[in-house]
Order: structure tokens, then C-alpha cells, then sequence
């Protein structure tokens, strides 16, 4: 009796090993395809300008693409500081693809299109930053209620502008 029993609890672990063996094959592929149709956003990636960690800013965080390469920043300052320096010899029509947050609605909007308020109380990872909005109205009203000093668009900003932002001049 004794070796009846022995028998089958030998079955029954058998039977177990080969049931988690054929479920642990399974999540492996399951895995293994998951992280092919991954792409790496620019979002995600250390910021091209200061070297944080783009992803840990989701409320600041920005990128842009050009035909050859693509660049993730941990706010908008960077992504400025990174495009206007000249050593980059990138110009606005290299840019095929760019988005920053908008500061209301946290969401991802065109760069090209946006509304940018400086000097205002709100600051980004960085420090003194340009705050992006989605409509005039909203940088408007952004600059009223955090006593902003000035909205500019994406032509606006030059390297000028940026570094006296930067010193908390404007
Ligand atoms: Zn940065």
C-alpha cells in the first residue's frame, strides 16, 4: 500500500513539473514578444542636454526628432539649450517631430505651435523655465496667476532670450 502511494505522488509531481514547465514556456515567449514591439520613445531617454533621466519628469519632459536622430530632454529649457547651441547645427527645418508638456493639461503638444511664458514662479527640474501652453489664452492666463514675464513662441525663443531666462533675467 505504502508503495502505491509512493507512486502516485510520484505522478502527481511529474504531472506538476510538467504543467509549471509548459506555463513558464509560455510567459517566456509572451515576453520575448512584448519587448519586440517595444520602441524607445525619446521620452524615456536620458536628456540629451543635462543627462537626467527624461522619464522621471512627466510633467516637464519634451523631445524632438530629426531625419537622423531623435532627442529626449527632462524639461523645455533643455530641449532649448540643446537646439540653440550652435555646436548641434540643428535649425527648426531639421526638426520633423517635436512635443512638450503643456503645463495645464500635462499633455503633449507641438513645440512648433506652443505658447511659452517665462519668468514666472513656477519652476521646472532644472530651475527658471519656460512653461508651454496650448492656446495663447491659457500662457495668458498661466502669466497672470504665476506673474509670468513674457510669452513667446517657438521662433521667439533664440539664444538670447534663453540665456537671460536662464539667469531669471526675463
Ligand atoms: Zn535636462
Amino acid at each position: 500500500m505504502k508503495r502505491f502511494f509512493l507512486v502516485c505522488f510520484g505522478f502527481l509531481c511529474l504531472a506538476f513539473l510538467i504543467i509549471s514547465c509548459q506555463t513558464q514556456e509560455r510567459t517566456d515567449t509572451q515576453e520575448t514578444s512584448s519587448e519586440v514591439q517595444v520602441r524607445p520613445s525619446p521620452l524615456e531617454q536620458d536628456c540629451s542636454f543635462c543627462g537626467m533621466p527624461s522619464g522621471e519628469f512627466p510633467k516637464f519632459n519634451a523631445y524632438f526628432k530629426t531625419a537622423s536622430s531623435q532627442h529626449g530632454f527632462c524639461s523645455t529649457r533643455c530641449l532649448f539649450a540643446f537646439y540653440l547651441n550652435d555646436e548641434n547645427q540643428i535649425t527648426a527645418a531639421d526638426i520633423t517631430e517635436a512635443q512638450v508638456t503643456d503645463y495645464y493639461t500635462t499633455k503633449k503638444i507641438e513645440a512648433k505651435k506652443a505658447f511659452y511664458v517665462s519668468g514666472s514662479q513656477q519652476k521646472g527640474p532644472m530651475g527658471a523655465d519656460f512653461m508651454p501652453f496650448d492656446t495663447q489664452d491659457a500662457a495668458q492666463e498661466f502669466k497672470i496667476d504665476h506673474k509670468g514675464e513674457a510669452i513667446y513662441t517657438f521662433e521667439q525663443i533664440n539664444a538670447s532670450v534663453l540665456s537671460e531666462v536662464l539667469q531669471g533675467k526675463k
